[in-house]
């Protein structure tokens, strides 16, 4: 019998296993069950897959996303892996020649949605069919407190108590310690080996930007670091994915709208598109992604402040899989901390609900306004401590923070002075327009300009007071009144800062011109290929279209961009050669090792 190793390296082709992998295989090899913590792109699905071909019997797979089965077994199939599934986009007829196989054990894995799984026909199918493993991924789906819960989770710790004997294994990227014990709990998983990875993905580039003309920034951001390539923009509505789709299409970048109010084939078909073709970019609500293993995403762009730090991980997670470098940018500005306060507020929940919600808020908002490395906040929250890390835009370029104190108390004092006359409604723009003396209608109408507050800011711009003042709403030292007219109010903290008992350090937001080529340099530094070598990777990138084109699967099903730069560096001239490159394995060296070498020798 081979060893997992071997399996790595002749099915998988890739030359050795990361981190936990080997220890995690170990133990469903014994027997026994696991629970496996890995950031996306960290290699999970290695961890069931070897085991369940080494393993006598099936390996059953639950995963919550049948749109995304059909990938994942075209994938094994291309690496010579008997793997099939079942979900409802079957018709009766290939469903039962699935149940055949899996009967005959002709099957080494195979993929079924929860709700499928828990039906009398199901389980009466795996009882006669022999089991080699149950792999439960996205496991944190069975957490009711978390953004992913489904219901049919919850079924799930019926496989324990029908087959006992059956190790498994359940694996999610989203973790804190206590989702993590809720997925244990749950799951009837008390006993089994806890495996949780750094949570570190250190090919990702973390940036954070102040928002102003968001759709020029987020233009500006694709045009200047990601021309051409596949990447993912998260909206909070449905309303601002249909309208940054157009936008992102005008201006000559391919994009393509996904939200839970589209009907299900158009979502389909924009999810299959993104997969298969390369360069289009998909604007969508959080509804989209989970799961989506495309591995060649290279950014992951929030154009609204995420609701959690959780969340924000999760979904800049789908950058870069396939690690190689790729960009997590986010735009945040003053109106994105009013409106989720807002969202909080006006929510249907209870008092707990809303304490927690406003808590995760805090946490991002406290990631946004760091002057510390953003990547050490990250993991901070994950419980990990790391060193600053040089890949995140506060490492590569500190902002500067200044002591924010006497302006915190210029603006506390204005909204005092604001707020006492009780029934007014203004917002930000006004009390900015106070601070910097200016005359506007609105400031005479009201008589504002006699206020002692009136002109004390003129020393900072509009776009400082701004970033006063959201700082100190994210700091909870301003607060929003919404049962009033949604205005400005301060808080029980206010106090100390306005009697001068507290320092405020701010971030001053610095804009230099260097700074996005300075990115730019680190995003794409470790993809540099040379004049002879971009040739050939292109020569592959077209060949390898073609037969993906022939076979209907994804490109990146055929080979990653990182095995086809690899070949085009090394120009191999052999077999031989060829088979050492990562991610060529015996079947891939079988199915294409001539064409590839032909390709390359005809640049
Ligand atoms: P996850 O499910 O954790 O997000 P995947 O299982 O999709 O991650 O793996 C991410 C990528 O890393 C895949 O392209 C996979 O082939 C690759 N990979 C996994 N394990 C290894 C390894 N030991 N060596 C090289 N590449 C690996
Ligand atoms: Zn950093």
């Amino acid at each position: 019998m081979s060893t997992p190793l071997e399996v790595l390296q002749r099915v998988f082709g890739y030359e050795s296993f990361r981190a936990e992998q080997q220890a995690i295989i170990d133990t469903l090899m014994a027997g026994n069950d696991a629970l496996v913590l890995m950031p996306t792109g960290g290699g999970k699905s290695l961890c069931y897959q070897i085991p369940a071909l080494l393993r006598p019997g099936t390996g059953v797979v639950v995963s919550p996303l049948i749109a995304l089965m059909q990938d994942q077994v075209d994938a094994l199939t291309e690496l010579g892996v008997r793997a099939a599934y079942l979900n409802s986009s079957q018709d009766w007829r290939e469903a039962r020649d699935v149940e055949r196989r899996m009967l005959n054990g002709e099957l080494d894995l195979l993929y079924v949605a929860p709700e499928r799984l828990l039906t009398d026909r199901c389980l009466e199918l795996l009882s006669r069919s022999r089991i080699a493993l149950f792999a439960i991924d996205e496991a944190h789906c069975v957490s009711q407190w978390g953004h992913d819960f489904r219901p049919e989770y919850l079924g799930l710790s019926a496989l324990h108590e029908r087959w006992p004997e059956v190790p498994r294994i359940a694996l999610t990227a989203t973790a804190t310690a206590a989702t993590r014990e809720e997925i244990a709990r749950r799951l009837s998983l008390e006993d089994a080996a806890h495996f949780v990875s750094s949570f570190d993905r250190p090919n990702i580039l973390y940036r954070i930007v102040e928002k102003n003309d968001v759709k020029r920034q987020l233009l500006n951001f694709i045009r200047e670091e990601h021309m051409g390539d596949s990447g993912i923009v998260y909206c909070l509505s449905r309303s601002r994915v249909e309208d940054m789709a157009a936008f992102l299409s005008q201006n000559g970048i391919p994009a393509l709208p996904y939200h839970a109010g589209m009907d299900a084939a158009r979502r389909a078909e924009h999810q299959a598109r993104f997969l298969r073709e390369e360069g289009l970019v998909m604007t969508a609500t959080i509804a989209f992604g989970m799961g989506v293993n495309k591995p060649d995403v290279r950014f992951v762009a929030h154009v609204d402040l995420p609701k959690s730090v959780e969340g924000y991980y999760q979904e800049t997670g789908r950058a870069g899989r396939d690690g190689e470098p790729a960009t997590a940018w986010m735009a945040y500005g003053l109106q994105d901390v009013v409106q989720q306060r807002r969202m909080i507020d006006e929510s249907q929940g209870d008092d707990q609900f809303k304490r927690r919600s406003g808590r995760q808020l805090d946490a991002m908002l406290g990631l946004c306004e760091t002057v510390d490395c953003r990547r050490q906040q990250l993991l901070a929250y994950f419980g990990q401590n790391i060193a600053p890390c040089g890949n995140c835009d506060t490492c590569v370029e500190p902002p500067e923070s200044w002591d924010g104190t006497v302006a915190a108390q210029k603006l506390l004092s204005a909204i005092f002075r604001l707020w006492r006359e009780r029934g007014q409604r203004y917002g930000a723009g006004h009390l900015i327009d106070i601070l910097r003396g200016r005359l506007t209608p609105r400031v005479r109408e009201n008589g504002h300009e006699t206020l002692s507050v009136f002109g004390v800011g003129a020393d900072l711009s509009d776009q400082a007071w701004r970033s006063v003042l959201r700082q100190l709403l994210a700091k909870g030292l301003v607060t929003v009144d919404f049962e009033g007219h949604g205005t400005l109010m301060l808080t029980d903290d206010s106090r100390a800062v306005l009697k001068g008992e507290r320092t405020l350090m701010l971030r001053r937001e610095t804009l230099s011109a260097g700074r996005a080529t300075r990115m730019r340099r680190l995003s794409t530094a470790d993809a540099h290929l040379a004049p002879d070598e971009q040739l050939r990777f292109e020569a592959l990138r077209a060949w390898r279209a073609e037969v993906a084109r022939e076979h209907g699967v994804p490109a990146y099903v055929i080979f990653h961009d990182a095995t086809l730069r690899e070949i085009a560096r090394g120009n191999p001239q052999s077999l031989e050669e060829l088979s050492h490159v990562h991610g060529v394995g015996v079947r891939k060296l079988e199915a294409y090792g001539e064409a590839l070498l032909e390709c390359v020798a005809e640049v």
